[in-house]
């Protein structure tokens, strides 16, 4: 498999600074930003005032100039902003544990659409898979025994369309739960758009790409491999498969991503932007869950009292 991961950047404020200039030098320029705080990189076609970073919300951005972009792909939005605060809304709305911080219009407003870079990928693996299989069965003086078997699983799977996630500040078990993508309406980036998207690039390079999709496919592979093994236990001893990529391409794929900071963790709220499928990660506030359980305890108190009193 063959990846660039590589995104050209060079700093260079006063490039920046004549935005005018940069967009006649080079059709391919966009306006770059990185963050001082946790190093994320994104950009836009647009110059956009932007103060804190999309994804640990930390103040504190700089510039820097973008030329490298080429040959990739996105999936475009078909869902609103509006869509989102009106999920978010009624997530948290009447959520009485969720912390204030969460409820505030300035959060749920500070919600971006960004374009993910993804990684996507035919993928093939065969080979042998060898497995311990387990049975308890009675010996020779009729009492249960652990009887062990060395299984062996030929496997041949062909995975169309694997994405995967190349930012590890994304927070894969929520980006996982709504990645289900229609990719049939894949378009190339058009590099004369003017709206406010944000591309975020991807922080993973090669190697650790390739052996993040071999453990995310060999899962599947041996989950599957194991429905045909006949005993009660089954567990993976040696894994003799090959992996092999093809049509490999860089996707952005559309989500909105709403990045809170509680407690020196950052929360993240993901939309599917195609098809508005949400993951919502929402920490519990102490001083809301107390608040919420004095409540409830005044509340059957006060019941309990009215009852005794008038019966
Ligand atoms: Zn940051």
């Amino acid at each position: 498999m063959s990846y660039d991961g590589d995104i050209l950047y060079e700093e260079d404020d006063e490039v920046f600074e004549n935005s005018s200039e940069v967009e006649e030098k080079s059709p391919t320029s966009v306006f770059g930003y990185r963050c001082n705080h946790c190093g994320s990189v994104f950009y836009s076609f647009t110059r956009q005032n932007i103060n804190s970073c999309i994804i640990c919300s930390e103040q504190g951005i700089s510039s820097v100039f973008f030329n490298g972009m080429k040959d990739s792909y996105l999936i475009p939005f078909n869902k609103s902003i509006k869509d989102f605060i009106l999920e978010y809304r009624k997530k948290i709305i009447w959520n009485p544990i969720v912390p204030i911080k969460f409820k505030r219009k300035k959060t749920m407003w500070s919600v971006k659409e960004v374009y993910l870079s993804c990684f996507l990928s035919d993928i093939n693996q065969k080979g042998t898979l060898y497995f311990v299989g387990v049975d308890q069965e009675k010996n020779s003086d009729n009492l249960m025994e652990k009887k062990m078997y060395n299984v062996l699983e030929s496997i041949y799977f062909d995975y169309t369309n694997v994405l995967l996630n190349i930012n590890s500040k994304i927070d894969d078990r929520v980006f996982q739960t709504v990645c289900d993508y229609d990719f049939s309406n894949l378009k190339s980036i058009d590099f004369s758009d003017k709206s406010q998207f944000f591309y975020l690039v991807g922080d993973m390079q090669g190697d650790s790409i390739s052996e993040k999709s071999r453990k995310k496919i060999s899962k599947q592979t041996v989950a599957v491999a194991c429905q045909n093994i006949p005993h009660s236990l089954k567990k993976l001893k040696d894994d003799q498969s090959v992996v092999s990529f093809s049509n490999t391409k860089e996707v952005f794929v559309p989500i909105y991503l709403l990045s809170v900071k509680y407690k020196n963790n950052i929360y993240q709220c993901i939309m599917n932007g195609q098809n508005g499928k949400k993951y919502f990660n929402l920490p519990i506030g102490i001083i809301e869950t107390t608040i919420f359980a004095l409540f409830i305890f005044g509340l059957v108190f006060l019941i309990s009292y009215l009852i005794a009193y008038f019966l």
